[in-house]
């Protein structure tokens, strides 16, 4: 299993499996089930690019009225280019948001401008 690969859907590193498919190795993620061509996982879905980063991203739950508690943490695989806004967000000190899907896992339309999916600040 060649290291630094993380699963672009949760962030898990290691419990991942790789399994001979007809594309290549494909790599199941045992913590969320996701699978995903190992030969993707380490370029952005979005430009094609491998600058990626990795950030820790809050999983939040609203437990009781509006009281907001981390629950738990797991690792956002982020392109410093697709998701540059998120990046410097981060980098500010700020949470990932949990909804957060990052162009680096998912493919998004350039058309689209992703900022709806930042919160207000
Ligand atoms: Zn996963
Ligand atoms: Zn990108």
């Amino acid at each position: 299993m060649p290291r630094n690969i993380a699963c672009p859907h949760c962030g898990e590193e290691e419990n991942l499996v790789g399994r001979p498919g007809p594309d290549g190795i494909q790599i199941v993620c045992e913590a969320c089930g996701a699978s995903f061509p190992r030969d993707a996982a380490v370029t952005c879905a979005t430009c094609g690019g491998g600058d990626l980063i990795q950030r820790p991203r809050a999983l939040t739950q609203y437990s009781r009225g509006t009281q907001l508690s981390v629950t738990s943490w797991n690792k956002a695989l982020l392109c410093n280019t697709c998701d540059a806004a998120m990046v410097a967000r981060s980098s500010e000190g700020k949470p990932i948001p949990p909804h957060y899907q990052p162009a680096a896992a998912f493919r998004r339309d350039p058309e689209s401008p992703d900022d709806t999916q930042i919160l207000p600040r």
